[in-house]
């Protein structure tokens, strides 16, 4: 078969400049290029014809020869056929505005490039990411822990690990999609022309597909299944927070990339406790003979129990801080407090006795406010609010 003459291919004269050959194998080269023809045997050729005079007229020295001795001024030298799409594009890439798939190519034809380079760069379907929610008591926020928890996941199929083909049969390049992962349709409107695309569902996206599919997992390369994974909780955590597990999500497809594993934090609500930031607020109720007569109590705490003082004289409300007995702070050094709010035990239950003996105690002199003291200050109250977290 002849060829057709260089110039007559690109559709320029004789003496085009550089810049219009250029032009007119651009234009050529996306009203061709496979993408848009698939399946087409004859613009196939025709783009390999383009390339191949662009590659002769785009040299200066290259087309000297040619316009001077024609195809047969191209023996010898390291002129070439192109036999191979992929050729192309990498002998040209920098016609289409720099690296392959960065420039015109991606404006014209959407995301072609980004799925080939994908099939090249990475295997399978990526799996997706977990959430699991874990939830822990004050003591072991306080603390941190080791948690063992129990996911339904995807996990890689061991009887083909993970390649979801039968042992031997390997994969072949998707006839649906001839290998892009993606299927385009290009529609007209008055706008324009449109190119659709959409995710090949043959393969899934991935531009190939398994000849000989594992029986176990039916070609996926994962099965449902269940792991038990340590989560270790860093101390000083609060709901909300979230720690995530790189790779310990769901399996990918035929070895795709697994997802992450997300693990959500919720805290249970304590039985005496409350949380405030990472300070701890305790209402402890204290007997009057204490309050008016001072002692030593006993005061839980989120590391076991301690020993609190009580000044005589104590009013009910009175809060009290115990240093470095909350949580430890998640991010810096140092933990927060426990507040402890003094009440004053007013018994319910009272014996015969017991009832004779608080009526000798109120009626002596000290133990009934006064007309003075019988009005409290309301105002009062909110400083110590204010002044117990400041
Ligand atoms: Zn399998
Ligand atoms: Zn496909």
């Amino acid at each position: 078969m002849t060829k057709r003459d260089f110039y007559e291919v690109l559709g320029v004269t004789r003496n085009a400049s550089a810049d219009e050959i250029k032009k007119a194998y651009r234009q050529l080269a996306m009203k061709l290029h496979p993408d848009r023809n698939p399946s087409n045997k004859e613009a196939e050729e025709k783009f390999k014809e383009a390339a191949e005079a662009y590659e002769v007229l785009s040299d200066p020295e290259k087309r000297r020869r040619y316009d001077q001795f024609g195809h047969e001024g191209m023996r010898g030298t390291n002129y070439r056929d192109f036999t191979d799409i992929n050729d192309i594009f990498s002998t040209f890439g920098d016609v289409f505005g720099g690296s392959f798939g960065g420039g015109i190519f991606d404006e014209v034809f959407g995301a072609s490039n980004r799925g080939r380079r994908r099939r090249e760069t990475q295997q399978g379907i990526p799996g997706s990411d977990l959430k699991v929610k874990i939830s822990l008591t004050l003591e072991e926020i306080a603390a941190g822990v080791e948690k063992k928890i129990k996911v339904r996941k995807q996990k890689k199929c061991d009887v083909c690990n993970g390649s979801g083909a039968k042992s031997g049969s390997g994969m072949s390049t998707c006839p649906q999609c001839n290998g892009l992962g993606e299927l385009r349709q290009v529609s007209r409107s008055v706008f324009g022309q449109f190119v659709n695309i959409t995710t090949c569902h043959a393969c899934g996206g991935e531009g190939r597909i398994i000849k000989d599919p594992c029986a176990t997992c039916h070609g996926e390369g994962r099965v449902q299944g269940e792991s038990t994974i340590k989560v270790n909780v860093p101390a000083g955590v609060s709901e909300g927070n979230y720690i995530p597990l790189n790779g310990q999500g769901n399996a990918g497809q035929r070895g795709g990339t697994p997802g992450d594993l997300i693990v959500l934090i919720e805290e249970q609500p304590h039985q005496y406790f409350a949380r405030n930031g990472d300070d701890i607020i305790y209402d402890v109720n204290v007997s009057f003979p204490i309050a008016a007569l001072g002692g030593e109590i006993e005061i839980p705490t989120l590391t076991g129990k301690a020993k609190l003082t009580i000044d005589p004289g104590s009013p009910s409300g009175r809060m009290l801080r115990m240093r470095e007995r909350g949580i430890p702070h998640l991010n810096k050094y140092g933990r927060g407090d426990q507040f402890v709010r003094i009440n004053v035990w007013v018994p319910m239950k009272l014996t015969t006795k017991e009832k004779e003996l608080l009526r000798q105690l109120g009626s002596s002199e000290h133990i009934t406010p006064n007309e003075e003291e019988r009005h409290g200050n309301p105002k009062s109250f909110f400083e110590k609010v204010k002044n117990a977290f400041s």
